[in-house]
């Protein structure tokens, strides 16, 4: 019976106001556990500021992960932060870049952290999502030093072979484990056959030897296409990733009028696909060793938290505008 890992991805840094999604430190922590205990095993965690809008403010990760982990004593599930969750700052801009990564560097705690393998342009209208050579493998060299796995998330293929590069380079180590982002216009569309051709090509650069042998990959499609790809990444042998970044809508009722969904729903029913497939879902401690990630140090986790405050978190914040000048915009480049 083969585990296969949930990842709920609770917020996103798009989802806009009116549907079911937890914003603050404590709702998004709250939410965590709820979906953890219900079998998800990864929180994909992006934070909002007091407007609602997407933001990479260390203060807020730090907080959410200090309640996850103080509040909730008896919850291993993962902790997996974006590097991307304001497209005010995805821009290439010395302070984008900086600031997208500072709380992987100065927050205890994170244990995963998404690496976006490329750069595109998100939507119509939208802008260029960008990930530049640069700040990938800047990423890749910090999430090494601070024992932070990369998510690799890839929206085309070419995305994939550009993962094997950074790995032949020494800028990222295996295992490697991918995320499939299908649905977004710029990438692939979220369909079973994007699934498959990804892992084919997982599969043929592996044969090449331009990947490692070990890789583990998770899916989802946005919007109406996260059934078919959930199902598709069953299918496939992949794991599945879930939640209010990626979908809201859970289904339509027999009228035809739609059910709106929250996290919990989401991750129910991906437990439900996974048992109804004859597997079961992977729990905190599983997919921590399928990832080669460290057993979770509860105790150490919380000390590190405790060592740190948000004065020194604040004043990291206003060094990063000092050095490198701040290019915040107020208005939104996407999305
Ligand atoms: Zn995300």
């Amino acid at each position: 019976m083969a585990k296969r890992i949930v990842t709920v991805a609770l917020t996103g840094a798009v989802t806009p106001h009116g549907y079911d999604v937890p914003e603050t430190p404590e709702q998004i922590a709250d939410c965590a556990y709820e979906c953890w205990k219900a079998g998800a095993s990864v929180a994909h965690l992006h934070m909002r500021d007091d407007e609602g809008a997407g933001v990479m403010d260390p203060v807020r990760f730090y907080q959410t992960i200090k309640i996850l982990r103080t509040k909730y004593p008896d919850c291993d599930i993962i902790v997996n932060c974006t590097s991307s969750g304001d497209n005010r700052v995805s821009d290439d801009s010395p302070y984008g870049n900086n600031i997208r990564r500072l709380h992987h560097k100065i927050v205890p705690g994170i244990e995963m952290g998404t690496f976006d393998a490329g750069s595109f342009n998100w939507g119509i209208p939208g802008g260029i999502f960008s990930n530049s050579p640069t700040f990938l493998t800047d990423a890749g060299m910090l999430y090494q030093e601070r024992n932070i796995k990369p998510e690799f998330e890839v929206f085309d293929l070419s995305m994939i072979r550009a993962v094997g590069v950074y790995w032949k380079k020494g800028i990222v180590k295996a295992p490697l484990h991918f995320q499939f982002c299908l649905g977004v216009v710029g990438g692939m569309d979220a369909t079973p056959r994007s699934v498959q051709m990804m892992v084919e090509e997982v599969e043929h650069l592996q044969a090449e030897g331009n990947l490692p042998k070990e890789v583990t990959w998770s899916g989802f499609g946005i919007g109406k296409g996260h059934l078919p790809v959930m199902y598709a990444c069953l299918a496939n042998g992949g794991h599945i990733r879930v939640g209010m970044e990626d979908n809201v809508v859970y289904g339509k009722d027999k009228d035809g009028n739609k059910i709106l969904a929250n996290n919990l729903m989401l991750v129910q029913r991906a437990v439900r696909a996974i048992e109804a497939y004859g597997d079961e879902p992977a729990t905190g401690a599983e997919a921590r060793e399928m990832f080669n990630l460290a057993p979770l140090d509860m105790d150490a986790t919380v000390k590190a938290l405790e060592g740190i405050t948000i004065e020194e978190i604040e004043q990291a914040k206003e060094d990063c505008k000092k050095e490198f000048g701040s290019t915040y915009k107020n208005e939104k480049g996407m999305g």
